[in-house]
């Protein structure tokens, strides 16, 4: 083996076909693979987000030796309080190496810092397409620029027609691209009834190394790892595949928006940890459920409602975050700046909905897309918290964050923080959309229903008081122009009771 040359494996990165590794086969490259306590620190990491990580990278390391790789692996231990790129630098020097391929990153300051400490050392470096996405950047870009305004609806409508998934020769499977209006169905209300549960992993002796030295190193990060059971492995991705696919999508698409207290997990997949580890490729997941589709076991409306967040929605958010960085980390169109509420980092919160959905999001490091978006991103969004606050929380809280998926997500889907780049319109509601999407108002002492007074809901209040701060944007777009009308119906005396409830929501944002 030329000890000249190596493969770099970034902790997202984790699969055999990676393009790097492909282009260099056992034998005639090093693999080099670092863990950082630098990156974990960055933001104040939810243990289970930074185990996951470390335990799939171990297990990788794994699989690479036994594929015949020569694997250097810095350690956290080894790696110190330096950075990735810092200790990339010395293990590039004493191993001699004068040439490093990597598949490109999935964070934009990372592949800058690369690349700034490669033309520093004089190291050839070579950053190949990641052939895990189904869109390149240069194809996203391309696609972009035949538009104004960016739309996913369009861009998945591409992505149909290019891949053939859900076709029937050049028309949509069933006459319709789309089946989100079948996907928007409350639980009944006697409740969800029974879920089959997901696929859930006991950790083996590896895993069960990495969650002690988690507890040990990182006790003051916020979360549990008592719950831990993610898959950390190839075939325990593909084993979750499998019990989605067959005993979970049949009910998926129609419940995909419900919420239901103790019910933290729904129907939903939870294949975005393993696919954004990528310990699962995009390709046969969405060939899985589109052949179940064909094969009668899981109707139209659920296949095409998951297809659409993995060929449409998850590959969109990648183009749109590479087109838009680094700016979108900057953006706050809506001029938003309060501090987070203390609760946001223990879910003590007298509003049953935030509170059930935060303490999910520390137990186990996941909430679904409602709850992250309808839930704690429309409070975010209504309350005037700082965007760059927010998306730290959101990166920093969730197993399955990546920036490339959660600051398009964050900082463009839930807080409008970019002047609706690729949004029509600000995704609000009041706490009517909460209670019909769950019962998370039964046992809350606000009422949804009030805008003003002690009981007033706060999501409620602080609705209404958006459509009043907002009202000439609102007015100014026929997709708002209804909410604009609504606030103009509003009597003088109501606007300004409405105001000094506003101002005391926000003045006691820590005891709500
Ligand atoms: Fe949330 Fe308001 Fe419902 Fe309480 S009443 S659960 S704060 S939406």
């Amino acid at each position: 083996m030329s000890s000249t040359r190596a493969v770099l494996v970034l902790g997202d990165q984790l699969d055999l076909s990676n393009p790097a590794l492909q282009a260099n086969p056992p034998g005639s490259a090093a693999v080099l693979m670092i863990e950082s306590l630098q990156e974990s620190k960055l933001v104040w990491v939810h243990k289970a987000r930074i185990a996951v990580f470390l335990a799939a990278m171990r297990h990788f390391a794994q699989a690479l030796r036994e594929a015949g790789y020569t694997v250097h692996y810095s350690a956290l231990a080894d790696s110190g309080q330096r950075s990735l790129v810092e200790v990339l630098q010395d293990q590039c020097e004493q191993l001699g190496i004068a040439s490093l391929d990597m598949a490109e990153p999935g964070e934009w300051r990372l592949e800058q810092d690369i690349t700034t400490m490669a033309r520093k050392q004089s190291l050839k470096l070579r950053m190949l397409d990641d052939g895990h996405y189904l869109c390149t950047r240069a194809e996203f870009a391309t696609w972009a620029s035949k538009y104004k305004q960016l739309r996913m609806e369009y861009f998945y409508r591409e992505m149909r027609k290019r891949t053939g998934v859900l076709m029937e020769g050049e028309q949509p499977a069933g006459g319709q691209w789309n089946y989100d209006a079948d996907n928007r169905s409350a639980y009944p209300k006697a409740g969800p009834g029974s879920i089959s549960p997901p696929a859930a992993f006991e950790p083996d002796k590896l895993t069960l190394q990495v969650l002690d030295e988690v507890r040990q190193r990182f006790a003051d990060h916020p979360g549990e790892l008592d719950d831990f059971c993610w898959p950390v492995t190839r075939e325990q991705a593909l084993h979750a595949l499998e019990v989605f696919v067959t005993t979970r999508l049949p009910n998926f698409g129609k419940y995909q928006d419900a919420m239901w207290t103790k019910t933290p997990f729904g129907w939903h997949s939870l294949l975005s940890v393993a696919l954004n580890l990528h310990l699962l490729n995009p390709r046969e997941v969405i060939e899985r459920a589109e052949q179940a589709c064909k094969e009668g076991q899981v109707d139209l409306p659920s296949a095409e409602g998951f297809i659409r967040q993995v060929l449409g929605w998850r590959e969109f958010m990648r183009g749109v975050y590479w087109l838009d960085m680094p700016g979108m980390r900057q953006g706050n169109a809506l001029q938003a700046q309060l501090d987070l509420p203390k609760w946001f980092w223990t879910g003590h919160t007298h509003m049953r909905c935030l509170g059930d959905s935060i303490g999910q999001t520390l137990q186990y490091g996941y909430a679904h897309h409602i709850q992250r978006l309808m839930v704690i991103g429309n409070f975010a969004l209504l309350a005037g918290l700082s965007p760059q606050q927010v998306e730290d929380w959101f990166l920093a809280v969730y197993v399955d964050a990546v920036e490339w998926v959660e600051l398009p997500n964050v900082a463009g889907m839930a807080l409008f923080a970019n002047g609706g780049r690729f949004t029509s319109k600000p995704y609000i509601s009041s706490g009517a959309y909460i209670k019909r999407m769950s019962n998370y108002c039964d046992n809350c002492r606000y009422n949804p229903s009030l805008k003003t007074g002690d009981k007033a809901c706060p999501f409620t209040t602080l609705y209404w008081g958006f459509l009043d701060r907002r009202e000439a944007m609102l007015s100014a777009n026929p997709r708002t122009g209804l909410m604009a009308k609504n606030i103009a119906r509003l009597s003088d005396d109501e606007r300004q009771k409405l105001r000094q409830q506003c101002e005391l929501t926000l003045k006691k944002l820590d005891t709500l």
